[in-house]
């Protein structure tokens, strides 16, 4: 057949096809690959093939793009190999491609068949990417129904799938694949596994191309998004019938949502376990508070009873710390109570017109019993102190600042007692020169159950519930409660309450510290 004619046939052809010399210089462009490349012959002509294919596919193994799908010919058995190449106009095409040679020395020619489906789309202009992928799968495996059928399997799987060559080089993979990786699919095909960076990954690959299964589970830092995902990867070989490896694929799971679930799982479990040693612990601390009066009352009570059967008088210095147990045996567990009250939004507070000056001095005339060898200096202003709130219960935060104050400083010191009107605010302060409170605690010392280090490795009792029911009654009342301490050198605590005059109090800063820490609440 004469040369023209034979131009003129594969003219015909409706597949494109471009035929190369042994050189790989391109000798023939038919008009379909001219429709389909957007190049022209006379552009062509004499041009290494490799003008047509990417950068990062110019070489496979050390070999050229052709040699390379020359030399798997047999283990394709005329399968074609999807590949992209370039357009004249720059964007790349995913096409099917199959080659041949015919002839050899100077008169060796390669033809290279771009196959493109029936169904396929005119050329657009559309990267593959942003196309749909249902046409990508019509239009990359246009064979048949069981072939497609297998495609849509493969695009569809809601895990990343893909699969690689001997050499070994990423032929194909589908969206779930190319979105775990964050990387564009251009970017994918082509690559070659083992330039990956991370050698867990590397290693899989070789252990699947030596015939075995192989596990990776970790972070995967795409090379060209920087993307960190989670993965988790399953590495097979690809057998052929004859039992060679041809290559392998992955099926790769993107576990974020699993690390997180875990990781909140484990956040969990430390609260729940958190919370039950705090149970635990206070559980041993209240029973061993609780059981600490009943023993003295106990005695008391026994050797009262003897006295009266044997008509003896009876001292009332005995009935007096007899009380005194009971009434620490109840206030134990009215705070037990008045915390659960405050838990659940049920401490009640009956506000009314009040001098704090006179809750005061009650509350100092209460401590005498307590007081020991303290001294307790009380300065106040002379015009009365008149505030809108509940007398009992800020009875009862001025008593616990006492007995903190009492109890956690040495018997011989002194507790100083201030009160002061600050603009729209009483302020009551409770001076000690005890053992102060650790910095990095003070934070904490108004929740729940808290106890500072240096309490509870000492023998000071108490079940750290009094300031974490004062704060709750004090932030009632429209004021606020806060510490100044350092470790060694006392404690000294605030309550600022609005005064009754202040209709809409100005509120309070935290007084400026003055070398010792301070906490506000
Ligand atoms: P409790 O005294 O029964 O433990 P509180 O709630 O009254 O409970 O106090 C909580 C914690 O605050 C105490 O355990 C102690 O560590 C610390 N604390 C309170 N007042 C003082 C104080 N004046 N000096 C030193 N530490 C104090």
């Amino acid at each position: 057949m004469a040369g023209e004619d034979f131009g003129e046939l594969l003219d015909a052809m409706a597949d494109p096809l471009v035929a190369c010399d042994g050189e790989e210089r391109i000798v023939y462009l038919n008009f379909a690959a001219e429709r389909l490349l957007g190049w022209k012959l006379e552009e062509l002509a004499g041009q290494p093939f490799a003008r047509l294919v990417p950068q990062r596919l110019h070489s496979f193994d050390g070999q050229s793009f052709l040699c390379y799908l020359l030399g798997r010919r047999r283990a394709l058995s005329g399968r074609p190999v999807r590949v992209f190449l370039l357009r004249q106009d720059g964007p790349e095409l995913e096409v099917e491609v199959t080659v041949g040679t015919t002839g050899a020395g100077s008169r060796e020619r390669i033809a290279v068949v771009l196959r493109r489906s029936p169904e396929f789309p005119d050329y657009t202009d559309e990267p593959l990417e942003r196309q749909s992928s249902a046409v990508r799968t019509r239009a990359a495996h246009p064979g048949s129904a069981g072939e497609r059928a297998y495609q849509l399997v493969f695009e569809n799987a809601p895990l990343g799938l893909f699969h690689f060559d001997i050499t070994p080089t990423l032929l194909a993979c589908n969206d779930c694949f190319v979105r775990i990786m964050g990387s564009s699919k251009r970017m994918l095909i082509g690559l070659n596994l083992l330039t990956l960076q991370d050698e867990a990954i590397t290693a899989c690959v070789r252990d699947a191309l030596a015939g075995r299964h192989a596990y990776y589970e970790g972070d995967y830092h795409a090379v060209t998004s920087g993307k960190v995902t989670p993965v988790r990867a399953h590495f097979a070989p690809c057998v052929s019938a004859d039992g060679e490896v041809q290559g392998g694929l992955g099926i790769v799971e993107d576990v974020t949502e699993q690390r997180s679930a875990e990781a909140e799982r484990s956040r969990l479990l430390r609260e729940a376990q958190e919370a039950i040693r705090v149970r635990d612990d206070f559980l041993t601390i209240a029973s061993h508070e609780l059981k600490t009066p009943l023993t003295p009352l106990s005695l008391r009570l026994a050797s009262l009873e003897r006295r009266l059967e044997r008509r003896e008088p009876v001292d009332p210095a005995l009935l007096r710390h007899a009380r005194q147990h009971l009434v620490r045996l109840a206030a134990l567990i009215n705070d037990l109570l008045d915390a659960s009250r405050i838990e659940a939004g049920r401490l009640a507070l009956h506000f009314e017109p009040t001098r704090l000056d006179g809750i005061v001095e009650r509350a100092l005339t209460g401590m005498d019993a307590e007081r020991g060898q303290h001294r307790i200096d009380y300065s106040h202003p002379e015009e009365p102190v008149c505030i809108r709130g509940d007398p009992y219960r800020l009875d009862q935060v001025i008593a616990n600042l006492l007995e903190n104050a009492l109890k956690y400083s040495p018997a011989d010191s002194t507790v100083s007692v201030t009160l002061d009107v600050s603009g729209d605010f009483a302020l009551l302060a409770v001076a000690d020169e005890g053992i102060g409170i650790p910095r990095d605690q003070q934070e904490q010392l108004f929740e729940r159950y808290f106890r500072a280090r240096n309490v509870s490795v000492t023998s000071y009792g108490g079940l750290g519930l009094g300031l974490y029911i004062s704060r709750d009654i004090v932030e009632r009342h429209g004021g606020r409660i806060w510490v100044e301490s350092e470790v060694g050198r006392g404690a000294t605590f605030y309550v600022a309450l609005p005064l009754l005059s202040a209709a809409n109090p100005t509120p309070l800063e935290p007084r400026p510290s003055t070398g010792s820490s301070q906490q506000v609440h």
